[in-house]
């Protein structure tokens, strides 16, 4: 599936956010999926514990299975290996109506860039902020606010009844995104 290069950059961000895990497993019962808080074994090349790192996969995991079954209730059983949960997804979703594969789209984009984040690594961010015109004016003046985890506008003109400069959140970022390739994907169709 023509995703750009999303979904394998996706995976494998969730892959190395839970890199611990090959100590502490994701496992799968009766349709739910959950984090094993017990060490399989005490290996010595284990990274880590790391609760942080725990919440985001679950919280990721969790956006992807109640989206998608909320779609397609008969998807198939969550995928045993956590960089499998996009591609699980997409598989589930194929014959969705449009709009619901925007959102699975969207919230992929934005959990990829939150676990970004969440490895610190803002330059990836930065890197797909510049190549976003800003969906409120349509310039090309976005810039990447590390601190308060939001882009924004720098067109002087592109600001609020109060004079404030228009900030997007990851999810409207990401919301744009796929807005963007969506209409490049019709505009190579016809
Ligand atoms: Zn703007």
């Amino acid at each position: 599936m023509a995703r750009g290069d999303t979904t394998d950059n996706a995976a494998e961000r969730l892959h190395e956010l839970g890199a611990f895990l090959r100590t502490y497993p994701v496992t799968g019962a009766a349709g739910h999926s959950y984090i094993s808080s017990a060490p399989r074994s005490a290996g010595s090349s284990a990274l880590p514990y790391n609760p942080d790192a725990e919440d985001r996969i679950r919280a990721c995991m969790q956006e992807i299975a109640d989206h998608t079954l909320a779609v397609n209730p008969d998807a198939g059983p969550l995928p045993e290996h956590l960089a499998a949960y996009y591609e699980w997804m997409w598989e589930n979703t194929r014959h969705a109506p449009e709009q619901d594969q925007f959102r699975a789209e969207v919230i992929e984009y934005r959990q990829w860039l939150e676990n970004c984040l969440a490895a610190r690594d803002h330059e990836t961010v930065r890197k797909q902020v510049r190549k976003q015109a800003c969906p409120e004016c349509g310039c090309w003046g976005l810039m990447w606010l590390p601190a308060r985890r939001r882009a924004i506008c720098t067109n002087r003109k592109c600001v609020d009844r109060d004079g404030v400069s228009t900030t997007l959140s990851l999810a409207r970022l990401a919301h744009a995104v796929v807005t963007t390739r969506k209409k490049s994907r019709q505009a190579r169709a016809t």
